[in-house]
């Protein structure tokens, strides 16, 4: 019998845990599925990722040798199915042993039962004693967030929910949650496709910490701005609905084929310019910039659970080369007084404040600390130094938010 859940839940998990690719990139080879099958495979699989500490746990006592890599797939597979998605315990055992014969693996087929019957004896109590939020975090990322780890490591236990940004004068949807930053929040799983006013483009999806950048460079009407890193283009859309006149600058052509369609669809405009931000220069000094700069993303890992298991410590050193080249740059494009949003959707001390010390090192800006009144809506946001430091764990009544840091620098 065919399982395209499972067999396409498979194909997601091997690329990403044994060929190293993103979730997304995996997503996109995955052959032609039914919407509803693809979407429960891309559930099952984000489930793993996210869970992977924890089901590997749970399974621990019942494997006498570590079996083969594509055998613990389907262990984990059936354990999530068990243990997070309420799957009845007969239907997960069953179709995670027709699973294990279809890939090739019959001799494992055993094995995988007798595990999985024990798992489902067993059943969610033995789920109760494990510290979850520690099991599900790479020691690395748990030691590098400090104290405020276990709130992060908590928070990402979860599905984030998905947060609208509303264009000027948009009535919030009906269903929606008011939040106090101004953004509107939607359950996990709610599909985006589904809420009124998405298909006429008067609304985006962008999290509600990733609304905060574009809001505190504060756009005005006329001025001329440029979004450096630009697409998909959640930031350059808030800064054209406020009328500045905007340079959209993204290095990637499918990205920025990406950008100029949801504008298109905002009905708002922009210059669209594809370069390497480190090597454009604007036609004029500008009034200011918003630098998105490319980062580890672990600020997003409850959206993208992958980036648990793919990044590593050495890619965060890379990263912070590159925004201090970013930062260089963007402070070169801006006239005299003109300000610069630094933000990276990052939970790295790294890729936050020493970026910004460093480039108030080289000279020719100051900081331009944020005040308690711009974030009179999120005040635990606001570091003593006046930065923006946001975690999944704040909010927690909420559903969080993402994880971002924020610096704003005025060109002397
Ligand atoms: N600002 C975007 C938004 O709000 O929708 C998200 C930006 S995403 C964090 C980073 C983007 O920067 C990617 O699309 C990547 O291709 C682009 N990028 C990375 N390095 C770049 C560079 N040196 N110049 C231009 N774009 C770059």
């Amino acid at each position: 019998m065919s399982d395209p859940t499972r067999e396409a839940a498979f194909d997601l998990l091997s690329t990403v845990l044994l060929r190293r690719r993103s979730l997304e990139e995996a997503l996109g080879a995955l052959p032609p599925l039914e919407p509803r099958d693809r979407a429960a495979a891309h559930r099952l699989a984000a489930t793993v990722l996210r869970r992977c500490g924890t089901l590997d746990a749970v399974l621990e006592p019942y494997l006498r040798k570590e079996p083969p890599e594509p055998v613990r797939l389907v262990l984990r597979i059936g354990a999530a199915a068990l243990l997070l998605l309420d799957t009845p315990s007969h239907a997960a055992v069953a179709t995670a042993v027709g699973l294990t014969r279809r890939r090739g693996l019959d001799p494992f087929s055993g094995l995988v039962n007798a595990v999985l019957r024990k798992v489902a004896a067993a059943g969610p109590a033995a789920l109760a004693e494990l510290d979850a939020p520690r099991l599900d975090t790479p020691p690395w990322l748990w030691t590098s967030w400090g104290p405020t780890a276990r709130a992060i490591a908590t928070a990402h236990q979860q599905e984030a929910p998905l947060d609208l940004t509303l264009a000027p004068g948009t009535e919030p949807p009906a269903e929606a949650i008011l939040l106090p930053t101004g953004s509107v929040r939607f359950p996990a799983g709610t599909r985006v496709a589904d809420i009124p006013g998405f298909e006429d483009g008067h609304l985006w999806v962008q999290d509600a910490a990733a609304a905060l950048p574009a809001r505190l460079l504060a756009p005005r009407p006329g001025e001329r701005i440029a979004d450096l890193c630009a697409a998909p283009g959640g930031k350059t859309g808030q800064l054209a609905a406020a009328g500045a006149q905007v340079t959209a600058i993204e290095r990637d052509p499918t990205r920025l084929a990406r950008l100029a369609e949801n504008l298109r669809r905002w009905h708002l405009s922009a210059d669209l310019v594809e370069a390497d931000a480190t090597a454009w220069t604007p036609p004029a000094p500008l009034d200011a910039v918003l630098l998105d700069a490319p980062c580890s993303a672990t600020g997003t890992i409850r959206r993208h659970p992958d980036i648990l298991h793919l990044k590593r410590p050495r890619d965060v050193r890379a990263l912070t080369e590159q925004q201090d080249a970013l930062l260089a740059a963007a402070i070169g494009m801006l006239r005299s007084g003109g300000r610069l949003v630094y933000a990276v959707c990052s939970l790295q001390p790294e890729e936050g404040s020493p970026r910004i010390e460093a480039a108030l090192a080289r000279g020719g800006v100051r900081l331009d600390p944020f005040t308690p009144e711009e974030l009179a809506s999120l005040p635990e946001a606001r570091t003593p130094e006046g930065y923006l430091r946001t975690h999944p764990g704040l909010w927690p009544d909420r559903g969080g938010m993402d994880g971002f840091f924020a610096a704003r620098l005025i060109r002397e």
